[in-house]
């Protein structure tokens, strides 16, 4: 078995306690089996709060949050209590994986960091050098990949290729994406896109302040060369995570367009608000992420507008 993933993908680090926008807050939490068994027989006081903390229907189980939608364990310093109490290895699967996704081929597990963290996504977005796809643990079986997975991932390297060929402007690097898979680029102004937007569910203010106002105010202009590190990394991570996908429905060219018009929808949102640094950048990308990425209702409204060739 291999393992592959970004170079840098053991650098990665939760900050814990300094995140401002935890996933301990805001989202169901699900319990895996073996985890939820352990909890049912955990004892002590943790275990008590535990048991009294899990809600279970329908064959699955999470943790019942509080009233401010936070993890019941969470405290008031941002830092975990099963942590704190029993060590990392106490966290059920979800919290121990997270922001962390994997693809499974033949042979070959491929990891990432998703961007809905905000260390995740300052890590992917800070990068200077392109982001490259290593072997990070190899046992010396052969892979034996389909040719379907082959196909796809030399595919997706060529099509990385194109997105990292730092000669070019990274918005014609984009185009020379949509054009290598033959795609048009998808109909409706960024602030078309926005008003689509909101018609979805949201989660944060601040991400529907920002689509207001691409809405409302879309920026006359574009964004300098300086931004185009940061936002090569952007469509490098979004082509990604979201290609190998296409195995499990064949629909490449929707991903390329949702990787294609995501980066262009964080780069419009950003020049709305006025290009003013990589921290905003980076918040920007955190939202499009959980917002989108991570709801599987807005995603797949998403690819669906973008499979309709755009919106009105
Ligand atoms: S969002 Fe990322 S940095 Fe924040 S608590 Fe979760 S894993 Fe840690």
């Amino acid at each position: 078995m291999k393992l592959i993933g970004p170079a840098d993908y053991r650098d990665f680090a939760c900050i814990q306690g300094a995140c401002q926008h935890s996933c301990c807050q805001g989202w169901e939490i699900d319990i895996d089996d073996a985890s939820l068994r352990r909890y049912r027989a955990m004892k002590g006081s943790l275990g008590q709060r535990l048991q009294a903390s899990i809600a279970a229907e329908d064959g699955s189980a999470h943790f019942r949050l509080t009233e401010d939608e936070r993890c019941p364990f969470l405290n008031g310093d941002g830092l975990c209590d099963i942590i704190l109490t029993e060590g990392e290895g106490a966290l059920c699967q979800i919290c121990a994986d997270h922001p962390r996704y994997r693809h499974f081929y033949t042979g070959v597990t491929e990891v990432g960091l998703g961007l809905c963290c905000e260390a995740a996504a300052r890590q992917t977005l800070t990068r200077q050098e392109p982001l490259s796809i290593v072997t990070l643990e190899d046992d010396g079986e052969a892979a034996g990949l389909t040719p379907e997975e082959n196909a796809l991932l030399t595919l997706r390297a060529e099509l990385l290729a194109l997105a990292q060929d730092r000669t070019k402007p990274l918005a014609l690097r984009a185009d020379r994406l949509l054009a290598r898979c033959g795609l048009p680029l998808p109909r409706g102004a960024m602030a078309d896109w926005a008003a689509f937007l909101l018609t979805l569910e949201r989660l944060e203010e601040a991400w529907t302040a920002r689509l207001l106002a691409l809405r409302d105010q879309p920026p006359g202009r574009g964004l300098g060369p300086r931004w185009d590190i940061p936002l090569e990394q952007v469509l490098s991570a979004l082509l990604c995570r979201h290609l190998p996908g296409a195995l499990e429905d064949g629909d490449i060219a929707g991903r390329v367009l949702l990787t294609v018009q995501g980066y262009r929808l964080i780069a419009a949102m950003f020049a709305q608000a006025g290009a003013d640094g990589i921290d905003t950048l980076v918040d920007i990308a955190r939202q499009f992420s959980a917002e989108i990425e991570y709801s599987e209702e807005n995603l797949g409204a998403f690819l669906d507008a973008l499979d309709e060739g755009g919106v009105p």
